[in-house]
């Protein structure tokens, strides 16, 4: 048999750090980059006889996180207990939820080459991120840093309803736009603040029972899920075509070696001893709570979508493009506010600013020029005071050093040349200089008019204006 026999089954375990100013128990700050140990007291490093105060701010983003995904809101809710020991969680437990977490039986709908599917969404829990452990070297061993220690994490778990790589990477990208939206967390993969746990397995077509799965830990790029589920799909497929049974077991993902490696076998919720968490009180919600939450969500990415189409006439590839990230939107948003023309604001988004997001490995997120300053670069195209290959130049000093574009302009001496008297005298020097190509044009060849206003782009450096010049010529070429 092939792997054409075999159905792929994917279940997700998204970690998503909120943005809280302060930690889920203590009053420490959550800051990404702070020296180790420096945002830390005894509640985070737990010290004995210390006791935990719930952050308030979590139950609502958690809340926010469950009402923009569908889910039903627990009216009564708790925290749990999760037993486990390991150097990065000083009270060898994590304050987790574990039989009643604060939403379920949600979906994420997603685009599938067969059209929209709706992921179920099992549950989304509120616990407390472990410290980190940094290898090194100097020390002989490793150094441990309570800094995240007490941040708090929604776990949003997945129904095993994706059925392949592609739809794991379109579900996480999709969640991850909602919950920038809404602005519970900042979703920075590469600062480990939007990971998740990929549970894998395969059954042979048709089989009604789930295969055994595997789980990979902590996985933050989408390109190392993709390539992971690719290897395992493969691995799994292997190991039950050779007659044995692939086994529950936790695996770690290498990203320079391109496979997995075991790293210890399943735990069972048995394992973790869970009990209700002694030193918090029930989190009790009334329906006013959660209503008044329902009523601050925004507009979210489907509805913008919808919204792109009707009222701006964008294509619908190009609404996805701009949608799926709220820094992409609001800027889109805002710079048409500026310069009330949507087409160019498009074109600016979808062309050249996603290439130089691309060519630098930029996160919409980390663009660093606002709305604004982008709305006012096409009002100085739209005006003639630049030409659009001039606008190219002021976007990448945008780019590089944000201000004003017309300071850019001024400073650089990039303003267009619309001086009728500077122009003729441009178009006449080109002329003179161009004997040939004034008599192929004289002759029938159109295309040595491009020649020449080429020439004369070159000659001003880009700065004279093209529709100018063209008229100029054609009127000079005439006598
Ligand atoms: P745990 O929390 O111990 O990892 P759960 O039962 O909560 O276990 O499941 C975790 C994830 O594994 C869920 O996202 C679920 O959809 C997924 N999952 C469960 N069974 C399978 C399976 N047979 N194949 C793929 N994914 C699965
Ligand atoms: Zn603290
Ligand atoms: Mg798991």
């Amino acid at each position: 048999m092939s792997r054409e026999d075999y159905e792929v089954i994917i279940g997700l375990e998204v970690h998503a750090e909120l943005s809280t100013k302060t930690k889920i128990f203590c009053s420490c700050p959550t800051r990404f980059g702070a020296a180790p140990n420096t945002q830390t007291c005894p509640i985070c490093m737990a010290m004995p006889g210390t006791l935990p105060v719930l952050n308030e701010k979590v139950v609502e983003y958690a809340v926010k996180a469950g009402l923009a995904t569908n889910c039903e809101i627990s009216r009564n809710s708790k925290n749990d207990r999760k037993n486990y020991f390991y150097p990065d969680l000083p009270k060898a437990y994590q304050i987790s939820q574990y039989d009643r977490p604060l939403c379920e039986h949600g979906y994420v709908e997603i685009d599938t080459k067969e059209g929209k599917k709706k992921i179920g969404l099992t549950r989304i829990h509120i616990e407390e991120d472990a410290g980190k452990l940094n290898h090194d070297e100097f020390a002989g061993g490793s150094l441990v840093d309570l800094n995240r220690a007490g941040v708090p994490l929604i776990e949003i778990v997945s129904e095993p309803d994706l059925r392949s790589s592609e739809e794991a990477e379109e579900y996480l990208r999709k969640l991850k736009s909602i919950l920038e939206y809404i602005e519970v967390s900042d979703c920075k993969m590469q600062e480990g603040s939007y990971r998740a746990d990929v549970n894998v397995s395969v059954r042979k077509k048709g089989d009604p029972k789930l295969g055994t799965r595997t789980e990979m830990k902590n996985m933050n790029s989408f390109r190392s899920i993709t390539r992971g589920i690719e290897y395992e799909i493969d691995r799994q497929i292997d190991v039950i075509e050779e007659g044995g049974e692939v086994e529950q077991e936790t695996l770690r993902w290498d990203d320079v070696s391109g496979k997995t490696f075991p790293m210890r076998d399943k735990e069972d919720a048995q394992d973790y001893r869970y009990f209700p968490e002694p030193d918090l009180v029930a989190i009790k919600l009334s329906e006013e709570y959660i209503e008044n939450i329902k009523n601050t969500l925004p507009e979210l990415p489907e509805s913008r979508k919808e919204r792109y189409l009707q009222e701006y006439g964008l294509s619908e590839k190009d609404a996805n493009i701009i949608t799926a990230s709220k820094y992409l939107s609001d800027l889109f948003e805002g710079a048409i506010k500026v310069c009330n023309n949507p087409k160019a604001v498009n074109n600016w988004i979808i062309s050249d600013i996603s290439r130089i997001l691309n060519e630098t490995e930029m996160e919409p997120i980390e663009i660093p020029f606002d709305s604004k300053q982008l709305g006012k670069l096409v009002i100085l195209i739209d005006k003639g005071t630049i030409s659009s290959s001039i606008g190219k130049k002021v976007l990448e000093e945008l780019f590089e050093n944000p201000r004003d574009p017309e300071e850019i302009i001024k400073e650089k001496g990039w303003i267009q040349i619309s001086d009728e008297g500077a122009i003729k005298e441009i178009v006449l020097k080109v002329l003179e200089a161009n004997p040939q190509s004034v008599a192929d044009y004289k002759g029938g060849k159109d295309k040595a008019l491009g020649f020449l206003v080429g020439q004369a782009m070159k000659e001003t450096k880009g700065k004279a204006n093209p529709k100018m010049l063209n008229e100029m010529f054609l009127e000079e070429l005439k006598k």
